[in-house]
């Protein structure tokens, strides 16, 4: 790989031509057309979002004479490049030099480029920009940038996958589900942690059809035409996760909805019953752990660990215990009310406190309440047996 140090170019050759597009929320071409400022297999442009801190910051680097940072363009032919990293930076220039954002002056007052004195104006336009221009196989620019880290936001796994496996099925893949402009993001949303703009739902959806295996996945469909299976499964897994659970509860966010529907699809639900039930187990204080709930009731609300059902503090046992060992003492037999009832050694057995675990005399789903009157103290062997049903 062959690589050029240029120090001539200025903030004014760049974004010369600059193009912004509001439904793609990127920044496409500079430098007179020959520079694509955001390739396929980059990011959207996220300097914009958490309040435009980012891009403002860019303008008052540039303002005080701050570096802003290399910036390095990938040489795709004679007279064209394309950015390889740099993009935030190259698009808060250009949005704000086409006024798309104003920057706060000393007293706070908002202030865009087009209303500013001419000598500001030209100290931002005369800037210098350091670049490299880098030329080489695809393969080797690829794995250059898979390494490099871009300044002030780090670039996510599936960021660098649609650099790694940049072709034809990102494309299609990106214009359904890194679109910001998706009506479906809101219903996603509901199901899916993250934003689209760093390609959140696009992992989501490829984990989901993948089974977790996004890369072979990807390498596997690169060149394809089409991204119907993507879709189709994605689609399925929603459709069947929204009618099964007809309320919407925060907690869903960012589930394993796609192992969830593999588990459980061919089962069937009846969805006001289940509706019941959650908001039974919402209202229920001894369940600590709501994200649990789903999944317990798909499995046919047995498995009480997904829910970590609140268990006995040590005081409420070592009363017990201790009551129930005299009790045992006195008749010389088990301690643990299940060994007492068997028909070996362990029948007049008594178990140290450390030996023995809570249980729930009425078990917690069938209605038991965590208080000291529902709780026995059990020998560890028979507590696994009994589970915590
Ligand atoms: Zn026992």
């Amino acid at each position: 790989m062959k690589t050029t140090l240029k120090t001539n170019i200025t903030v004014k050759d760049i974004c010369e031509g600059f193009v912004y597009n509001e439904l793609e929320g990127k920044g496409l071409f500079g430098l007179s057309g020959k520079l694509t400022i955001q390739p396929e297999y980059q990011r959207n442009y996220i300097y914009a979002s958490d309040g435009g801190k980012k891009e403002m910051a860019v303008i008052e680097s540039v303002l005080k004479g701050y570096p802003i940072g290399l910036i390095y363009f990938n040489k795709v032919s004679e007279s064209n490049s394309e950015v390889l990293d740099g993009q935030q930076r190259i698009t808060s220039l250009g949005r704000f030099i086409t006024d798309k954002f104003a920057i706060k002056d000393e007293n706070g007052m908002e202030q865009y480029f087009g209303g500013m004195a001419k000598d500001k104006q030209a100290k931002i336009l005369e800037t210098k920009l350091t670049i490299y221009e880098c030329e080489g196989k695809e393969s080797e620019i690829k794995e250059w940038f898979k390494t490099i880290n871009i300044v002030g936001v780090p670039i996510n796994a599936q960021e660098e996958r649609n650099a790694v496996y940049s072709g034809s099925f990102v494309t299609l893949g990106k214009e359904e589900f890194s679109n910001s402009q998706n009506a479906n993001i809101q219903k996603w949303s509901a199901y899916i942690k993250g934003s689209a703009n760093r390609q959140e739902f696009l992992e989501c959806a490829l984990d989901w059809v993948s089974k977790g295996h996004i890369d072979d996945y990807m390498s596997h469909h690169r060149f394809d035409k089409n991204i119907t299976e993507l879709k189709k499964y994605f689609n399925s897994v929603i459709d069947w996760v929204s009618s099964v659970f007809t309320d919407v509860e925060s907690e869903m966010r960012g589930l394993e909805w796609g192992r969830l529907y593999e588990e459980y699809r061919k089962k069937a639900y009846n969805p006001s019953k289940v509706s019941v039930e959650v908001q039974k187990l919402y209202a229920d204080p001894y369940v600590n752990n709501r994200k649990g709930i789903f999944e317990y009731i798909l499995g046919g609300s047995v498995d009480t660990k997904l829910l970590e059902v609140r268990v006995f503090d040590e005081a409420t046992k070592k009363a017990v215990y201790a009551t129930q060992t005299a009790k045992a003492k006195k008749k010389g037999e088990s301690n643990c009310p299940h060994c007492a009832i068997g028909h070996d050694a362990n029948k007049s057995k008594i178990w140290n406190f450390v030996e023995m675990d809570a249980d729930h005399v009425a078990a917690w789903s069938k209605g038991g309440k965590t208080a000291s009157k529902n709780c026995q103290m059990l020998c560890k062997t028979h507590n696994r047996a009994k589970g915590n049903r």
